[in-house]
């Protein structure tokens, strides 16, 4: 059987223009500086399934890994492993019946390297836009955001996230701005479009003015709240807004018992959106794997992913029995490619130290303080500055420091460390740099990078998805999954 029978030729191959993401003919009016000019691509929509009554979904679970580069979804793999013996819940959704892979091309129409904002926006409405808007084109049109189009079409909605609930990979299933960083205009939205459930972090952006313009909404600020939630009963789902922290949740290193983790949260939405009678579309991310990735944090960038994965299990475990629901697991773009490079024995004994690591990078930075330590050279300690920082990084990452390494962490940390590549010089690259030496795992900026990714799919739908997608394709397999009827405009 020919397996992409369904999909349209466009989406099967990329064109080699479009492959490369320039267009070579197109820089007359930018000037001789800038040849290879930004492709500003538009919505190829494509066509449902041809007749295939049993390819249609009522449901949409989209799930993003934020910032995941391959070496990623690799360390979370070996780690599992190594510790438990098993395999992901991802790598072995590659062996079940019916799982589809691709490799998808991430650019936006301004650059090659994605944020995530316009990663999510092409998922979020089928086009390219350019890096920190949100839904916003070049051209300053607002095309309809998946999520208002779902709830047009008569769906439930639902974003789930451990960052800001306001921040930019939800946003781009829900929102227009021409700025990401308008969280404050995001949260109106979110509730001014009425999202049935919404769970995260970022109460800073939902002040209790904005909150009462939606007097039927259950806010939820505790994992006490959430877990006391009582379950929806017949009637229409009644919407619930929970804000746990005022910006991200904690890291999952940090967490302790504070957040709900995010395989919870994701079984709380289904749980609720599963109730609605004509289907959901629910976009759920594990956002700070892209935070550790950015920090150079080898241990928490293994424990986020290690979350999400176990998130993925929660959703793949309420999809038993079902042929209802069309699961996309994917990422918005790699981040800073970290891979295991030592060889032999070497490389377990790596491994071994990263699994003792008890803190992220961010915990440990707030421990340091550059005022306390810096400003006020350790006051309020009788440590040396050096016995001072050694002892945080060893209480948070299980590392003792080498002097030269030390002593270069500490140069970073007053802004008097220079790497050869510049944007290795920041403080948390060069603590990733000292700590590759005990770990093995190194990264090669703390950038989101250009790399192709992976895309995995399941469930009715699927089938719409070919070998080496593009990014903006994915927003059309979601809705002619549903058969979603076009989008009215807002
Ligand atoms: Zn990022």
């Amino acid at each position: 059987m020919e397996p992409t029978r369904h999909v349209p030729r466009r989406i099967r191959t990329l064109n080699r223009r479009s492959f490369l993401g320039v267009s070579l003919g197109s820089a007359a009016g930018l000037g001789a500086a800038l040849s290879f000019a930004p492709e500003l691509a538009r919505a190829r929509p494509i066509e449902p399934a041809s007749g295939a009554a049993s390819e249609r979904a009522t449901n949409v679970i989209f799930m993003v890994s934020d910032g995941m580069s391959f070496g990623t979804l690799t360390l979370a793999e070996i780690m599992k492993r190594v510790r438990d013996g098993k395999s992901t819940s991802w790598v072995q959704m590659w062996g079940m019946p019916g799982a589809r892979r691709a490799v998808m091309r991430t650019a936006s129409a301004d650059s090659l390297v994605t944020d995530s904002s316009a990663a999510s926006s092409s998922w979020g409405c089928g086009e390219h836009i350019n890096n920190d808007a949100v839904n916003f084109t070049p051209d300053k049109r607002t095309p309809v955001p998946i999520l208002v189009q779902a709830a047009q079409n008569g769906m439930a909605t639902g974003l789930v996230t451990t960052t800001r609930i306001t921040h930019a990979t939800p946003a781009g299933f829900i929102a227009n701005c021409p700025s990401r960083n308008a969280e404050d205009i995001i949260a109106e939205q979110i509730i001014q479009r009425g999202v049935d459930v919404a769970l995260g972090g970022g109460s800073k952006y939902f002040p209790e003015k904005l909150l009462a313009t939606r007097p039927n909404l259950r806010v939820l600020r505790t994992r006490a709240d959430f877990e006391g939630l009582p379950p929806v009963g017949g009637g229409p789902i009644a919407p619930v807004l929970g804000i746990f922290e005022k910006s991200h949740l904690l890291y999952e290193l940090d967490r302790g018992e504070t957040d709900p983790p995010l395989a919870d949260l994701a079984r709380g939405a289904l749980k609720r959106l599963e109730r609605s009678p004509r289907g959901f579309v629910l976009q759920i991310e594990g956002g700070r794997v892209d935070h550790a990735a950015h920090a150079n944090d080898a241990p928490s960038l293994v424990a986020e992913q290690l979350s999400f994965d176990r998130t993925l299990g929660a959703v793949l475990e309420w999809m038993q029995g079902r042929d209802d629901t069309l699961l996309i697991v994917t990422t918005d773009h790699g981040n800073a490619n970290p891979g295991l490079t030592l060889y032999g024995p070497e490389t377990y004994r790596g491994l071994e130290r990263l699994a003792q690591a008890k803190h992220s990078f961010e915990w440990l930075f707030e421990q340091l303080g550059m005022k306390l330590t810096y400003d006020d050279a350790g006051a309020g300690t009788h440590l040396s500055e050096e016995d001072r920082v050694a002892s945080v990084v060893r209480e948070a990452t299980g590392v003792q420091l080498e002097r030269d390494e030390l002593s270069a962490f500490i140069a970073a940390l007053r802004g008097k460390h220079r790497e050869l590549f510049a944007p290795m010089s920041g403080a948390s690259s060069v603590l990733g740099s000292c700590l590759a030496n005990h770990f093995g795992v190194g990264f090669i900026s703390p950038n989101h990078t250009s790399d192709f990714v992976e895309v995995t799919a399941i469930g009715p739908g699927s089938g719409l998805i070919g070998p080496f997608i593009d990014n903006i394709d994915l927003h059309g397999v979601m809705t002619a999954a549903v058969r979603m009827a076009p989008a009215r405009a807002i």
